[in-house]
Parts: C-alpha cells; sequence; structure tokens
C-alpha cells in the first residue's frame, strides 16, 4: 500500500510542528511496512509571499490528488492588514471547502499524567478525560442567508439546515462512536429552534439504525455547564456548525494545554483535512519551542480516520503516552514537577518516533544533543 500525503506547513510554528509529525508518519510507516510519499504545497502567508494568493490553485489541485491533507497553521501579523478574502484564514477556508469537508472532529482529551493541567477540580476530570466533538463545518447560520435593513437599525443571520446535511454528519459521528464507547450525545436548541427539531428527528432515526451507540439528547445551554460540571459523561458529541464552534473551544479550554489538540475535518468526496487546533504562535516561530504534540497526534487522527489505518494510530497515541509517562514535557505543558524533563520541538518530535521505534514500555532516552 502507498499513500500520498499532501502536507502543508504554512506560517509560523507550523513548518516546525508539522516537521515532528512527518517525522513520525515516515517512522511509522517504515515499522508497518507501508509506503507514504509527502507532496509538500504551499497555504496561508507563505502562499501569498510565493504567488500573491492564499490558496494556489495548485495547492488545490496537490491536495485534491492526495490521500490526506496534513497542515500546520496560517496567519501572522505581517499579513493582517490584507483585505479578508486575501488574508491566510481564506485559505484555510477555501481548502475546507474545495475538499468538501463538512465535519469537524475535534478530540478534547487529557492524558492522565497532564491533569495537573487542566483547570477543573482533580475529582472532575479524575484519571483524564477523553471526549470527541463532531462538528458540522459547512452548513446552518454561518452559511446561511444574512442581510442588514436598510437604514441598519436590523440585521439577521439565518439557521438552516437540510435533512442530507444532517444525516451525512451523523453517519460520521456514529460511526465514530462505534469505535469509541458507543454513546453519543446529540446537542441542539430543540425546545426552541424548527432547525434542532429536524436535527432531533433525523437522529432519532439514527439511534435505531445504530442501535448499538447509546443515543442520548441535550440542549445546547445545559451542554455548556455539564462540560465544566461532568465532562466525563460524554463520549461523543455531534452539533450543528455554530454550537460545535462554542462547545468544541470550551472543551479544548478545559483539558487546558492548546499544545495538545488534533482536529480532523473530513467529508466524503476529498481527502481529510488533519491538522492541530492551535494558530501559527508567531511569538514561537523557528525556536525549537512549539509542542509539537497536537500535529503528531492530528497524523494520529490521519492514519485511522483519512487512512483507515487505526492500530497504527493507536500505536502513535500510546508512544505519546509513554513518552509522558517518562516524565517528558515541552515548555506549554512543564508544570516543574520533580521528574519532568522538558524538551524542544525537535526532541520530541524525536522522542515519540523512538517510543514507536522501541518497546513502548521501556523509558525512552533522549540523545545528548537534544536534552534541554
Ligand atoms: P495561537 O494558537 O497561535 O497561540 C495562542 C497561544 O498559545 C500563544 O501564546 C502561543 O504561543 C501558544 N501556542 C500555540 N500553539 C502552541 C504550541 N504548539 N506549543 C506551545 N505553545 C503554543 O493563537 P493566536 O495567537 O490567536 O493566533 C496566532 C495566529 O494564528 C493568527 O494569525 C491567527 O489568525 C492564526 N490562527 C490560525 C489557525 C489555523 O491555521 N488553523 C488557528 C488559530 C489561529
Amino acid at each position: 500500500m502507498r499513500y500520498t500525503i499532501a502536507t502543508i506547513p504554512g506560517d509560523g510554528i507550523g513548518p516546525d510542528v508539522v516537521s515532528e509529525a512527518v517525522r513520525v508518519l515516515r517512522v511509522m510507516a517504515k515499522i508497518s511496512g507501508f509506503g507514504v510519499q509527502f507532496t509538500e504545497v504551499l497555504m496561508g502567508g507563505a502562499a501569498i509571499d510565493a504567488t500573491g494568493s492564499p490558496l494556489p490553485e495548485s495547492t488545490i489541485e496537490a491536495c485534491r490528488a492526495a490521500d490526506a491533507v496534513l497542515l500546520g497553521a496560517v496567519g501572522g501579523p505581517r499579513w493582517d492588514g490584507l483585505p479578508g478574502n486575501l488574508r491566510p484564514e481564506a485559505g484555510l477556508l477555501g481548502l475546507r471547502a474545495a475538499m468538501g469537508a463538512y465535519a469537524n472532529l475535534r478530540p478534547a482529551r487529557i492524558f492522565p499524567e497532564l491533569t495537573a493541567a487542566c483547570p477543573l477540580k482533580p475529582e472532575i476530570v479524575g484519571e483524564g478525560l477523553d471526549l470527541l466533538i463532531v462538528r458540522e463545518l459547512t452548513g446552518g447560520i454561518y452559511f446561511g442567508e444574512r442581510g442588514t435593513s436598510p437604514n441598519g437599525e436590523a440585521a439577521w443571520d439565518t439557521e438552516r439546515y437540510t435533512r442530507a446535511e444532517i444525516e451525512r454528519l451523523l453517519e460520521i459521528a456514529y460511526r465514530a462512536a462505534r469505535t469509541r464507547k458507543k454513546k453519543l450525545c446529540v446537542v441542539d436548541k430543540a425546545n426552541v429552534l424548527e432547525s434542532s427539531r429536524l436535527w432531533r428527528r433525523t437522529a432519532q432515526e439514527f439511534a435505531k439504525r445504530y442501535s448499538e451507540v447509546e443515543t442520548s439528547f441535550m440542549y445546547v445551554d445545559n451542554c455548556a455547564m455539564q462540560l465544566i460540571r461532568n465532562p466525563r459523561q460524554f463520549d461523543v458529541v455531534a452539533t450543528s456548525n455554530m454550537f460545535g464552534d462554542i462547545l468544541s473551544d470550551e472543551a479544548s479550554m478545559i483539558t487546558g494545554s492548546i499544545g495538545m489538540l488534533p482536529s480532523a475535518s473530513i467529508g466524503s468526496a476529498g481527502p481529510g483535512i488533519f491538522e492541530p487546533i492551535h494558530g501559527s504562535a508567531p511569538d514561537l516561530a523557528g525556536k525549537d519551542q512549539a509542542n509539537p504534540l497536537a500535529a503528531i497526534l492530528s497524523a494520529a487522527m490521519l492514519l485511522s480516520y483519512g487512512l483507515k489505518r487505526e492500530a497504527e494510530a493507536a500505536a502513535i497515541e500510546l508512544a505519546v503516552s509513554s513518552v509522558l509517562a517518562a516524565g517528558y514535557r515541552c515548555a506549554d505543558i512543564a508544570t516543574g514537577a520533580p521528574g519532568e524533563t522538558v524538551l524542544g520541538t525537535r526532541a520530541m518530535g524525536e522522542m515519540v518516533a523512538r517510543a514507536i521505534e522501541e518497546d513502548m514500555h521501556e523509558k525512552p532516552q533522549p540523545s545528548a544533543s537534544t536534552r534541554r
């Protein structure tokens, strides 16, 4: 089996962290015996500088031809003054649209070794947290009809969903739930919104079809509270574009570490886009200080959701766990506790790659040159 992966390092720390994710994928490919070819393409500020466009046609073509897309991050103060359609972020939205990526999957996971980084009380997070938010990405109020009255005294945005849009999102959410703890919570505002009532009716049909998955329903305001009060009750949360936007940021905050969180944007037509949730962190760019684990865990999502290589994805997650258990940290997740060793971007990538290669249960050692 041979795969082509389009890589978009992007701007700021994007290139720093994507290099480490590529390192890990190469090691995994070697061990597992599959072929992988990386095609590096431009997007965001780097593409604006080189071509004048945040998303050159050649990038779209290369991504469409690939089995999966691995993205770092785009943007930075250098390009902030450009008009909206020429800013780096326009590249990101254009890429999602071009790949038909209608579902955004964001795990919010606290590794047991990092519970100290969580802002919630230890008795609430227990031994860790692992939930997945599946957000509809290309419909709803962000794309609905909008307007402003002639006198500027009224404005409106429209939440509109079709059954087909809801069904394709739920299909992905149920399939994800089936591979996890088999619990799915559909979050809506069905006590007020017609569009939510359509979500609920559609999900009730799915609940019968996926009877092995325990389906529940929750209003979005309650969900926002429950994520703080008892986040461990959730396994998979499926919801609309705007609700998912808000809830996934809330869920990522309770993990306490932006440098640890991956994401996947997938559809059924084009290849999926796999990227850390963090931005380009211009303050850390090129300094070997960014945490590459979110990008490495995005590579794990690429393997499971993009290439259907679940065993290899699990091996990467296990390697990350074992590196954390051995006390290795990047600066953003270090607490100064005894037994911690702080590593830079490259050393952390090397450590995960080595943990994959070696026996997972042996404590990997950093080389003298990479220890900080
Ligand atoms: P950011 O995520 O880049 O940074 C927020 C804070 O987290 C900073 O203090 C940063 O140093 C830190 N941080 C982020 N990633 C880290 C990592 N891997 N390791 C250690 N620390 C890390 O968000 P921001 O500062 O709001 O945005 C910076 C730029 O990134 C902006 O131009 C923004 O538009 C862009 N952005 C891009 C994406 C994307 O490409 N998907 C997402 C968000 C923001």
